[in-house]
């Protein structure tokens, strides 16, 4: 795992860094946690302090203990100069796209993005006057041949939602600084613990602090983390929004902090026995797993990633929808439902084939996304061999 410096000069571990960034004990009468501070107006003892706003809070939508603990975990997390939340992970990939695009840009998205992500560049964005190009995952150093001379910011998403391509994120930094664009990349899947984003080149790193960060599927959270060169930008279109989550999410996700490691772990060994479970099983075609060996991008992962989250999609055999959704249906510790992350396992059927446009994802048989929680794998894979089971009797049924 990636090191952190220490003020002793000794290089202290991420896992150590979870258990004591962002906390300020003495500065809340030596209680352990941050309290949730719930507000609005901060009071200036005097006219002159007032005017010259020369206290640490001014005004809630600028930040409390609360978020402030969180931001600066964050940053000390990801290496990032700033960090500024949003109430969502959508709400933070929007904020990082209003802070790097302006009025004529060219934007370049890759083709795997999280669906809302096209929804705002397709609808806001576009309003606003910035051109949205999607490019294939895959194309690494290749997206700077689609550069233009008003090409302003490149998105990456690595794995890609659903499809779980893994991009060349350096490659696709270095064409993007040799024409002075701005690289940010939503990482919300591998976490800055697998992926040191601003190592590998990242102007902008946004993460949906949704899935891992929370852990137990209780709030909605994004962070946006920015290097030196885009710290400022990104701190002023914060101010100018204004799109604060509440204290009591900042708090949660700060509970979340700490035990995020030991989570992460687990769901990786989990998601990966499960995985090869399921590679084994003759109704099954193929894994989108990139922590897998037969994985296209298997190579790339194990270059720049340090771990695998416990999320990952499957390709069934040709199956009829009734028969996947009888076995999606006879699931009982697996629930039906979006995001990931949390404690409990999740499945989704998926079929993005029309909502990909520079790509063309074709597979042979039905899909379905799943998220590994904390239960217990055997547990997990018997629920699954039951629901097979009731796949194969629906089939014979039909
Ligand atoms: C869930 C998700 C988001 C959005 O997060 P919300 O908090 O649900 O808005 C963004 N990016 C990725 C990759 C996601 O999985």
């Amino acid at each position: 795992m990636t090191e952190a410096s220490g003020e002793s000069g000794r290089k202290k571990s991420r896992r150590t860094l979870l258990a004591h960034a962002g906390r300020h004990p003495f500065a809340q009468e030596g209680f352990v946690n941050t309290p949730v501070y719930r507000g609005s107006t901060v009071l200036f003892p005097t006219a002159e302090d007032f005017e010259r706003h020369r206290q640490p809070y001014t005004y809630a939508t600028k930040g409390t203990p609360t978020t402030r603990g969180l931001e600066e975990a964050w940053s000390e997390l990801s290496g990032a100069t700033t960090t500024v939340l949003a109430p969502s992970g959508l709400a933070a990939i929007a904020l990082a796209l209003m802070t790097a695009t302006k009025a004529g840009d060219h934007l370049l998205v890759t083709d795997s993005a999280y669906g809302p992500t096209r929804i705002f560049c397709d609808g806001v964005l576009k309003r606003f006057g910035v051109e949205t190009q999607y490019y294939d995952p895959r194309l690494g150093a290749g997206v700077g041949a689609l550069m233009r001379e008003n090409t302003s910011a490149i998105l990456a998403e690595s794995p890609g939602s659903l499809t779980m391509e893994v991009q060349d994120v350096p490659a696709i930094a270095a064409a993007a600084a040799a024409r002075g664009a701005c690289v940010i990349l939503d990482n919300t899947w591998a976490t800055p613990l697998f992926f040191p984003p601003f190592e590998r080149g990242v102007d902008i790193n946004v993460e949906a602090g949704t899935k891992y960060l929370s852990g137990h599927a209780d709030l909605l959270l994004g962070l946006v983390s920015a290097n030196a060169k885009w710290a400022t930008r990104l701190r002023n279109s914060f101010d100018a929004f204004a799109m604060v989550p509440g204290g009591d999410d900042a708090f949660l996700a700060l509970r979340g902090l700490r035990t995020m490691e030991l989570r992460l772990r687990e769901q990786q060994r989990a998601g990966l026995e499960i995985a090869q479970w399921l590679e084994g099983r003759s109704e099954v075609l193929r894994l989108l797993h990139p922590a897998l060996p037969a994985h296209p991008d298997h190579a790339l992962w194990k270059r720049d990633f340090s771990g695998a989250a416990g999320v990952f999609s499957v390709v069934l055999n040709p199956a009829p929808k009734p028969c996947v959704d009888a076995f999606l249906n006879a699931l009982t510790l697996f629930g039906i439902g979006y995001s990931w992350g949390g404690y409990e396992s999740l499945v989704i059927p998926f079929d993005c084939a029309r909502s990909r446009t520079a790509t063309c994802f074709a597979p042979e048989g039905p899909c379905l996304r799943f998220s590994i929680g904390l239960e217990d794998v055997e547990d997990l894979k018997a629920d699954l061999a039951a629901a097979f089971e009731r796949m194969g009797a629906a089939a014979a049924s039909l």
